[in-house]
């Protein structure tokens, strides 16, 4: 008898999500081997028929969206509002992928006797994270799948049931057997399933440190597409003349979304010298009014962390606040039981950025504020960072903006706009330690597939083409 994986709710322990058995080496072997079987027949299918079927899954998950979103509020502790806006993304993305990521992997005509055409990979691996168990897997699943693709599918060990309840849906909606497996459990069937010789690519979401494993443990494997998209530490700038209610209403939102639990959540704000106490002060009485709680009670914004293990981590971070030289506005204490927590600030008096606590991704609801002098400054501070995620600039000035684009080294750069919340109709991925230049978003149907350029020459030889010296056959 093999390993069983428990879910149980972060907000409630006694409250068991789903039992499921866990894969070990040979289960993952065979559902890698069940989607190659599927390959031939499903990328033949053509994509009309494929359109058909993801159709049909969407219209399923649109139908039941309120079970899913509290599914996911009771497996991962995310606010219902939370959860209900990353269910509504689900079927959204098979829109916006039918819709405009197939025109990226169109037929490219490049003039007479030249186009370039796309192929998909074959078997693909996806890798899930927990924070958005549905979302984030699903924007890997539907380009995969639509670009004729089958898919072996390890979703977070946090967060089985939305995937099993995810499957449920693909099941319904008539998708063929073995086109889209899933294999349940923790490090070692992702590590198996992402090495494994008959994955063509890994689509991972999820940390640097793993993210980081999966590039070295794949080195010798070269033909296969490792896509990458890790975490952030991601910066808000707050300008002199910026609308300071928008700017503190919109950073608290990004500190906050999701229990801190966003690659895309803010932890460093760069604030200007002569709004920097008025700026502090309204954000710390806005931090301390957020109403958190049971995810499932409407009007709650947030719900508790992930599980015990990320609450100690948010606390031994917290325990280096001191040693880095941060100065605390609000210490994050909180009513209720871990793994629940409460926003934490803390303030530093120059730029200087060196220790872990201002450099590594926290991962909870946790920042701190830097007075900076003027956008300059800011876009060195903002760029002095080992992640590349996404940074917000407010300010009055279209132009101080339009400046800092191309400038700021993130995926994502946002005006008078919060970290969180992002277009699907656009790419999302990061720099440096936030990915591999690989895109997500729009762009995700880009790396699901390959592509062949092709001359092409209907008639006979012309012998004016012949260079001189080559004699005419
Ligand atoms: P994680 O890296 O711990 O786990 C991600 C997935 O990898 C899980 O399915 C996990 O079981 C699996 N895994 C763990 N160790 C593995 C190994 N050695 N080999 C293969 N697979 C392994 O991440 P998490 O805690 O689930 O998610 C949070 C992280 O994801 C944060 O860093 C966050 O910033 C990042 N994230 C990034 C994006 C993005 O689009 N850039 C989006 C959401 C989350």
């Amino acid at each position: 008898m093999g390993e069983i994986l428990e879910s149980r709710s972060p907000a409630d322990a006694s409250d068991v999500v789903g039992s499921f058995p866990a894969a070990d080496a040979a289960a993952v072997g065979a559902s890698v081997a069940a989607a190659r079987r599927a390959f031939p027949a499903w990328h033949d299918a053509g994509l009309p028929e494929r359109s058909a079927v993801l159709r049909r899954f969407a219209a399923l998950v649109k139908e039941r969206q309120e079970a899913l979103a509290r599914l996911i509020a009771r497996e991962v502790g995310k606010a219902l509002w939370d959860a209900r806006a990353e269910a509504a993304l689900v079927p959204a993305k098979v829109d916006v992928t039918l819709a405009e990521g197939m025109g990226l992997v169109a037929p490219l005509a490049a003039g007479a006797g030249a186009r370039a055409t796309f192929h998909p990979r074959g078997v693909l691996a996806v890798l899930g994270p927990f924070n958005f168990p549905a979302h984030l897997p699903n924007g890997h699943v539907v380009p995969a799948l639509a670009t004729g693709n089958t898919v072996v599918w390890k979703p977070s060990e946090l967060a089985p049931a939305v995937a099993a309840w995810l499957g449920a849906r693909w099941h319904e909606a008539g998708l063929p057997p073995g086109v889209l497996e899933i294999v349940q459990g923790g490090a070692e069937p992702g590590r198996a399933l992402a090495l494994h010789a008959d994955v063509d690519g890994v689509l991972f979401t999820g940390s640097y440190a793993v993210g980081r494993a999966l590039a070295d443990a794949t080195r010798d494997q070269p033909g296969k597409l490792l896509a990458l998209e890790l975490g952030g530490r991601n910066a808000i700038v707050v300008l002199a003349d910026a609308d300071l209610e928008l700017a503190v209403a919109e950073s608290a939102l990004s500190i906050c979304a999701t229990t801190g639990q966003r690659c895309s959540c803010a932890s460093r704000l760069f604030v200007a010298a002569e709004v920097f106490d008025a700026f502090t002060e309204r954000l710390a009485r806005v931090l301390r009014g957020v109403r958190f709680g049971p995810p499932l009670e409407e009007g709650v914004f947030m719900g508790p962390l992930v599980s015990r293990a990320a609450w100690e981590k948010l606390a031994r971070y917290r325990a280096l606040r001191a040693e880095a030289g941060a100065e605390v506005v609000l210490a994050g204490e909180c009513a209720l039981p871990p793994p629940f927590a409460a926003p934490g600030l803390v303030r530093f008096r120059g730029l200087r950025q060196t220790h872990p606590y201002q450099r590594d991704e926290i991962f909870g609801p946790e920042a701190a504020l830097y007075p900076i002098d003027g956008l300059e400054a800011a876009i060195e501070a903002v760029n002095d960072s080992d992640y590349g995620l996404v940074a917000s600039i407010f300010t009055r000035d279209r132009s101080a903006y339009e400046r800092a684009i191309g400038r700021v080294r993130t995926g994502l750069l946002h005006w008078n706009r919060g970290t969180i919340g992002a277009s699907g109709r656009l790419p999302f991925g990061g720099l440096r330690r936030s990915g591999n230049d690989r895109p997500a978003g729009l762009f995700s149907t880009l790396y699901c597939t390959w592509v062949q350029s092709h001359l092409e020459h209907a008639g006979g030889l012309d012998p004016a083409s012949l260079p001189p010296g080559m004699p005419r056959p």
